[in-house]
């Protein structure tokens, strides 16, 4: 950032929406571990979301708020996410890179700069999450289907501030299961498995599956998710499904590994991440 001559610091969400949009070439500012990777010549200033207040996890009666600064450390030891649909998302924080990096990383920028390796966006497709969205005009919510359809930079305008996640009642006590798939420790994701699950006895009531890192955006398995429902699970639905959900996600090479590679794993986490949230 060669040509980076201002920081502004707001106090309040409001000051930070008039910042951001006050000039050109400004760039919100919130953990930095993206930015301080960015070769960004455009950028001529930058406003820092540390003090606007959004570094909450608030349990409301209609959702628990996830603010957007939150960080990875704040979430992977929350009692309210440990206690949240099996705790997945606390599962998820606690193995996005290290612990310096956990205390740095905020929900917001992680989802916001939806890189193949982020690991917040495919749980929170899973648990059928809204993200809250600020600019002048006031305040959007967005499905995270939404949301991760395409990359969020298609539907955010670099003035839009990410304030808030929601996670839905009604799922609290679903179970879940997540694996990290990776290549050495504290790595990114190679691919990643997120089931989020309901059953009476051995019947599926609701399930939910969301894949990261295997394809640019985030994905849901609608098709294995169908086949599960009112099912009985066992071993063979589980390799079944897992074989549907590969066939559903469009996998792509990267420098971790082969798309064909990515699919092998998806139908093997798939059915391991089911047959694990069935008797957690
Ligand atoms: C060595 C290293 C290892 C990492 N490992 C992992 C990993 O294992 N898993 C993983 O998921 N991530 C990992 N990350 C983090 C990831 O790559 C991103 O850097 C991070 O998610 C960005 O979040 P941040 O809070 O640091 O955002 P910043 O760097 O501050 O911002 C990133 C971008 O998002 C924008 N932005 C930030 N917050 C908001 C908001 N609230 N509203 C609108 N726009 C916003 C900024 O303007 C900027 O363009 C790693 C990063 C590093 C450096």
């Amino acid at each position: 950032m060669q040509n980076l001559k201002e920081f502004e610091r707001p106090q309040s969400l409001d000051e930070a929406v008039e910042k951001i949009s006050a000039k050109p070439g400004r760039r919100l500012l919130a953990g930095g571990t993206g930015l301080s990777i960015t070769d960004s010549k455009t950028t001529i200033g930058l406003v820092d979301l540390k003090s606007v207040g959004l570094d909450y996890i608030e349990d409301d009666s209609d959702a628990i708020k996830i603010g957007a600064t939150a960080v990875m450390r704040a979430l992977e030891e929350s009692s309210l996410l440990q206690n949240y649909a099996g705790g997945l998302l606390a599962d998820v924080a606690a193995e996005v890179g290290t612990t310096p990096l956990r205390n740095m990383i905020t929900a917001g920028g992680n989802i916001t700069q939806l890189r193949v390796w982020s690991d917040l966006p495919a749980p929170l497709l899973a648990l059928d999450a809204e993200i809250l969205v600020t600019d002048q005009e006031g305040e959007t919510t967005y499905p995270a289907q939404k949301f991760f359809h395409r990359h969020p930079s298609q539907l955010l305008d670099d003035t839009d501030i990410v304030t808030e996640i929601q996670l839905p009642r009604g799922i609290e006590n679903y179970s879940s299961s997540y694996t990290k798939f990776v290549a050495v420790d504290d790595s990114y994701a190679v691919t990643s498995v997120s089931v989020v699950l309901d059953m009476e006895g051995d019947t599926v009531k609701d399930v939910r599956i969301g894949v990261g890192s295997a394809s640019p955006s985030p994905a849901r398995c609608p098709e294995a998710e169908e086949e599960l429902v009112d099912a009985e699970l066992n071993e063979s639905l589980a390799e079944k499904v897992g074989e549907i959900c590969r066939a559903n996600v469009n996998t792509t090479d990267n420098v971790w590994g082969s798309g064909d590679y990515k699919s092998k794993l998806i139908e093997k986490l798939v059915k391991k991440n089911l047959l694990q949230a069935k008797t957690s």
